[in-house]
């Protein structure tokens, strides 16, 4: 049987690599055609076959005021009007960095770039700048874009220089990046013991969701806080995202933690691409044309873009959003939860705002490591099942899953039950 998701798989195949233009939407971890998206509405999209989905991923993070919705679709369609780009400043950047500042004390200055790898890129170059340092410190299982010195993974063991996840990274870069475990305190006040005075920073996703969901444990983020001040490193938290997900002010508000750099990404662009990067003043007053750190684009600030981005920003800042919101993603998590206990299959799950994880496994995962030996081959038969009966999750084990304000309680109902009954098929 060949369906025009399957004949658009093969027809794509043919001009773009794997059919793609981002690897996880070929579902090759969970297998099976990827469905083509004809359409998106509120909690909803729809594949070429017309058939229906409540979708969890939210194009990975950025609807979460829901699809097309109607204030940030006539935004769009009025900044469109008025020209699509000026290569020139426009007063929407402005009020989008203000918005930004306002919302996140810890920025200061904020640079707009057009996607959470150039934040992140810009970022690091930003604090090597500044601190005339090269090395950098990552964890494993934290993805922070594709910029060359981020695609290392994991050394095993404290201090061991890293290995590239991808092929194309000259080792001269990698010998920069030090790789260590997520939520292991110790071993980063080891190494830091050791290298300090050569590391230019940490980036740290603070609520890890790319490998599946992990929450850092307060104690971690402090101690990684108190570590880059005592060295003068710079701490930068990737909430590319976090930002505006877990909540209105970030991760870093629900810390208490004030990073010196963020990267965001996602949300602030409402699906178009908006990304920035942003912190203490005096660090940002190291970026071109003011000092010597270079960086620019085309599309920076994009007008059409930013009012997206803008709109958004100001839904989300709507009384009770992300009570609302989180209260939704707890229902879903503790839905599911029960519905897998109900049905004796080994499973958890968690959430923090408008993010959730699914688990097969015992308990939840604090690490890569922890991740890793979680139960992928029950997630992809479950996430078959699920897709079969028109709810589209991550199609990979180690992402995170996103809830909109279009969630409402018939839709997050309707997906526990369809839950149960894939939880029945797991067992039988
Ligand atoms: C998505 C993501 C990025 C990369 O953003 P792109 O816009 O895909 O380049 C970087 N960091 C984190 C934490 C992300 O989730």
């Amino acid at each position: 049987m060949t369906n025009k998701n399957e004949n658009l798989f093969l027809r794509a195949q043919k001009t773009t690599p794997g059919g793609v233009n981002s690897p996880v939407r070929a579902f090759r971890s969970v297998g099976g055609t990827p469905r083509f998206i004809q359409r998106a509405e509120g909690a909803y999209f729809w594949d070429v076959e017309d058939k229906r989905y409540i979708d969890y991923i939210g194009s990975w993070g950025p609807a979460i005021v829901g699809h097309a919705h109607p204030k940030v679709v006539q935004a769009v369609q009025e900044a469109a009007a008025r020209g699509l780009g000026f290569g020139a400043p426009t007063e929407g950047e402005i009020e989008m960095a203000e918005e930004i500042c306002k919302l996140m004390p810890s920025i200061e200055q904020v640079r707009l770039v057009s996607s959470g790898t150039e934040a992140t890129m810009s970022a690091l170059r930003l604090a090597r700048g500044a601190t005339n340092r090269d090395k950098i410190i990552k964890f494993e299982g934290c993805y922070h874009g594709h910029a060359d010195s981020l695609l290392v993974k994991a050394g095993s063991g404290l201090l061991t220089l890293g290995n590239p996840t991808s092929a194309g990274v000259p080792e001269d870069f990698i010998q920069h990046t030090l790789v260590l475990d997520y939520n292991n305190s110790q071993q980063l006040e080891d190494c830091f013991k050791a290298h300090g005075k050569d590391i230019a920073c940490v980036i740290v996703e603070p609520v890890a969701g790319n490998m599946n969901l992990i929450k850092a444990t307060p104690e971690f983020l402090r101690t990684m806080r108190r570590l880059c001040t005592e060295y003068g490193s710079v701490l930068i938290f990737d909430e590319v995202m976090c930002g505006f997900r877990v909540a209105l002010g970030g991760a870093q508000s629900l810390y208490d933690i004030q990073p010196d750099i963020t990267a965001l990404g996602k949300i602030i662009g409402g699906g178009l691409p908006v990304a920035a990067f942003g912190g203490r003043a005096d660090l940002m007053a190291n970026m071109a044309p003011l000092g010597r750190v270079y960086q620019a684009g085309t599309l920076s600030g994009n007008p059409v873009a930013v009012a997206a981005g803008l709109t958004t920003l100001k839904l989300i800042q709507e009384p009770n959003f992300y009570e609302q919101l989180s209260s939704q993603t707890n229902k879903l998590v503790r839905g599911l939860s029960e519905a897998a206990r109900k049905a004796g299959v080994t499973f958890c799950a968690d959430s923090i705002g408008g993010m959730f994880g699914l688990y097969f496994a015992q308990s939840i995962p604090a690490s890569y490591t922890e991740m890793m030996a979680t139960d992928s081959a029950k997630f992809n038969r479950f996430f078959h099942l699920m897709l079969d009966a028109g709810v589209y999750l991550a199609p990979s084990a180690f992402e995170a899953g996103f809830v909109s304000a279009q969630h409402d309680d018939a839709i997050i109902a309707a997906s526990i039950a369809c839950a149960e009954k894939a939880f029945e098929q797991l067992v039988s």
